[in-house]
């Protein structure tokens, strides 16, 4: 692999497909050339890549990694600390051994607790630090934002944004299974929107990029009120916190310290049993109903119908027998049974037989979690 004529120094926290995009710009060329430069072309194929997979996003095997790390003058560790997969020794979602998911690929796609195929974002951040660098080719497009337990941005003190106002679609989403939008597009910013302009006709192509400033936009929703806010901000710094290198190795959980892992397989159960049970679980509640009920249907809204616009028909009280499902879910056993050791674990995994549930909506319907529409991660995005 022979190396590029320049490179970038990769910025805090940076995703892989964010320094692509930075460093396409900065030499003046397209995601779809650095791919193909820096052998990341998908299955080693000839000729300019049509799609950035989203496996990368994640895991990279030693060949993809040291030839991009060659190419773009960066070390291996470096690179490594571009993807979401070093995440997972802390956030239990993203480690396989907590999980059935057993290969890189199946770590990713449609997992609801990791946002693959789009990402939240914060404007400020996303503007830069003002540096030269920054003021060019835009700010770190942050790994932790793919994160759904990273909602806030504290040091800005701001619910995170994860779509475009000009175009309503989601931060970085791609129509294909691609991890970039318009791969060979060389015309714009990483801060810019890279999805298509909506066709206003069956046979007219989608010309141009969106293009809009994703700096530049406000909040979509009114931002909370300062006593909401202040609890939202204390619960992001300890999510925060947990996630980050070098943080506790336990916390507390339902009473009991338990590693960080765990932590965050007790919070998985408890939003599936609170979705649930929803309204239950209301009166607990350390916030006032948000967004409030004024700004809740003013426009822009979400495209797609909101999971409480369901019949209530269709969700199912919560039962306590055991039901069949089609793949073991390790998560909801965690919250009761604190495995001891990997065997344990393992086991866990191959005897839970608790129902299959949506993460988003809480549903035991034929509906999965795969396909649910009230996830960011969900297929439908
Ligand atoms: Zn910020
Ligand atoms: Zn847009």
């Amino acid at each position: 692999m022979r190396p590029l004529p320049c490179s970038l120094a990769p910025l805090p926290d940076e995703t892989l497909t964010g320094f692509v995009l930075r460093l396409a710009h900065r030499l003046g060329t397209t995601p779809a050339e650095i791919a193909l430069r820096t052998g990341l072309a998908p299955g080693g194929r000839p000729g300019l890549p049509t799609r950035f997979p989203l496996s990368f996003q994640h895991h990279l095997d030693d060949a993809h990694l040291t030839g991009f790390a060659r190419a773009t003058y960066l070390t291996p560790t470096e690179v490594t600390d571009m993807l979401l997969a070093p995440l997972g020794q802390r956030y239990g979602p993203l480690d396989p051994v907590f999980t059935p998911r057993n290969t890189p690929a199946r770590m990713i796609y449609d997992d609801p607790w990791v946002l693959t195929r789009s990402t939240r974002y914060c404007p400020p951040c996303l503007a830069g630090n003002v540096t030269p660098i920054q003021d060019r080719h835009g700010g770190p497009w942050q790994r932790l934002w793919r994160l759904p337990v990273i909602f806030l941005c504290v040091r800005h003190r701001r619910l995170l944004s994860h779509q475009c106002l000009g175009c309503d679609m989601r931060a970085q989403s791609a129509r294909t299974a691609s991890a970039l939008a318009r791969i060979s597009d060389d015309a714009l910013n990483p801060r810019q929107c890279r999805s298509a302009q909506v066709r206003s006709a069956s046979t007219e192509q989608p010309a141009a990029a969106c293009g809009a400033d994703l700096t530049q936009q406000g909040p979509l929703h009114e931002e909370p009120d300062p006593a909401t806010m202040k609890v939202l901000l204390h619960v992001q710094r300890h999510l925060a916190n947990l996630i980050a290198v070098g943080g506790p190795e336990t916390t507390m959980s339902a009473g009991a310290p338990v590693p960080v892992w765990h932590y965050f397989a007790d919070l998985r159960t408890v939003v599936a049993m609170i979705f649930r049970t929803w309204p239950e679980a209301r009166p607990y509640s350390s916030t006032p109903p948000w967004p409030p009920r004024s700004t809740r249907n003013t426009p822009p809204a979400p495209r797609r119908p909101s999971p409480c616009s369901r019949p209530p028909a269709r969700r199912r009280p919560p039962s306590l027998t055991p039901r069949r499902r089609r793949t073991p879910w390790p998560w909801a056993q965690s919250w009761t049974s604190r495995p001891s050791s990997s065997q344990q674990r393992s086991r866990m995994k191959r005897e839970s037989s608790w129902p299959r549930l949506c993460s988003g909506c809480a549903m035991t319907t034929a509906r999965s979690a795969s396909t649910c529409v009230a996830l960011p991660g969900s297929r439908r995005q």
